[in-house]
């Protein structure tokens, strides 16, 4: 990786402040009720502690709008990471402040604090200088393992970088390396899916991967605009009439490149996106005028598969149908199981894809699962993230 992590600087004995990723669920009485996010923090917290390091620990949780409320106060999530660590957390009211600064100052070598949600302060969203200055002031190093908010330049992971050296923890070098790996050096042939409710929220991944793939499946509620590009009724389908010409362009992009653009050849409709709904499977040609396609059909999960399957390289952003509900949620299952069968180096962007491979059950046989649900797909379009930016190169 062309940025350096934690294990490329000496942080014995130094205040480490790291930037994590503790955005987790709360019940209504205030219990983490998932704390997947908290335990993929632990390889890097775990490494610092064994080095000695005096660690402070900042992240936001839930969207207080830059004030104090107190049902996103950071309490239960230090009760948790106290217990996963096997030792005491001190938890701060503050993120600021006098009292704060005193506390980073006399923690001890491997000890553990955790300061109170960032986005308490305005500054933070707003990347104040005056904010990240004072977070600054408790560390000698910035470590950043929150690769979620890594697409935000915010104070707690750009501001901050300004006033001391800022490295990559391990959930963000594996982030950062596995879709780097998969963007600049894919196996081919090289396939990616592409789904999700439009296509305004994808061109930016489809121009970026159009030039790197050798296939593009399309499915999802974008697929309407392109079957639409191609001439065909949609009927009351998720459907974006300002974006068929854009669909037509990116169609004749792809012949240009050699790239197989794969479109639904069959659809699940219903009346409406209801899980009672009524639902069966059509040829592309005969949407009725009355019916949506909110799933891919069994033939076209079929051609995805042999694509799938003879491919080295997948990256799938995007579910193919409303796979919330169950009558809709097929094609997406299959697609997640065949990457799950595939020996390709299978990676995964977006939030509601993520949900979807879990869903499925067969998260622990895809290579990667992003974590980041905006920063992956802007990492998909090619961009740099700001939080990315900011990390040292090595
Ligand atoms: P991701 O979060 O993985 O990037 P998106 O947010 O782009 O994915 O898309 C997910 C949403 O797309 C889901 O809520 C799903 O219900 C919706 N969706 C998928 N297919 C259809 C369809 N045919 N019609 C309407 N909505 C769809
Ligand atoms: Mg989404």
């Amino acid at each position: 990786m062309a940025k350096k992590t934690v294990r490329d600087i000496d942080v014995s004995g130094k205040r480490v402040l790291v930037r994590v990723d503790f955005n987790v669920p709360l019940d209504s009485a205030g219990n983490v009720t998932d704390d997947t996010r908290i335990r993929a923090a632990l390889p890097t917290i775990k490494y610092l502690i064994g080095e000695r390091a005096r660690v402070v620990l900042m992240s936001h949780l839930g969207r207080p709008k830059g004030k104090v409320d107190e049902r996103y106060r950071m309490g239960p999530v230090a009760d948790r990471l106290a217990q996963l660590l096997g030792a005491p957390v001190r938890k701060m009211d503050e993120c600021i402040g006098d009292q704060v600064r005193q506390a980073a100052d006399s923690l001890g070598e491997g000890d553990v604090m955790l300061l109170e949600n960032v986005r308490f302060y305005p500054g933070e969203e707003k990347n104040e200088p005056d904010f990240a200055r004072q977070l600054a002031a408790l560390g000698d190093i910035l470590v950043n393992d929150a690769f979620g908010t890594a697409h935000r330049a915010h104070a707690s992971n750009k501001g901050v970088a300004e006033f001391i050296p800022a490295v990559a923890g391990f959930l963000m070098e594996k982030e950062i390396s596995m879709l780097s790996r998969v963007l600049s050096e894919p196996a081919k042939p090289f396939v990616a899916i592409i789904g999700g409710a439009k296509v305004s929220d994808k061109i930016g991944v489809i121009d970026n991967l159009l030039q790197k793939v050798n296939a593009l499946l399309i499915g999802g509620g974008m697929a309407n605009t392109f079957l639409r590009a191609g001439g065909l009724e949609t009927g009351k389908s998720l459907l974006e009439e300002d974006k068929v010409d854009l669909a037509k362009q990116l169609m004749r992009q792809a012949k240009e490149l050699g790239v197989a653009m794969l479109l639904p050849v069959d659809v699940v409709v219903a009346p409406e996106a209801s899980p009672g709904a009524e639902s069966k499977v059509v040829a592309v040609q005969e949407i009725p005028g009355d019916a949506m396609a909110l799933d891919i059909g069994p033939q076209t999960v079929q051609n995805f598969g042999a694509r799938i399957k003879d491919a080295a390289t997948v990256v799938w952003n995007g579910p193919m149908g409303v796979f919330e509900m169950e009558p809709f949620a097929g094609g997406t299952v299959a697609v997640a199981r065949a990457l799950a069968d595939s020996n390709a180096v299978t990676v995964i962007g977006g939030g509601d894809s993520a949900a979807a491979v879990e869903k499925a059950g067969v998260a622990d046989k895809i290579t990667h699962i992003s974590t980041g649900g905006g920063a992956s797909l802007k990492f998909l379009e090619g961009k740099e993230l700001p939080g990315v930016a900011a990390l040292q190169d090595k």
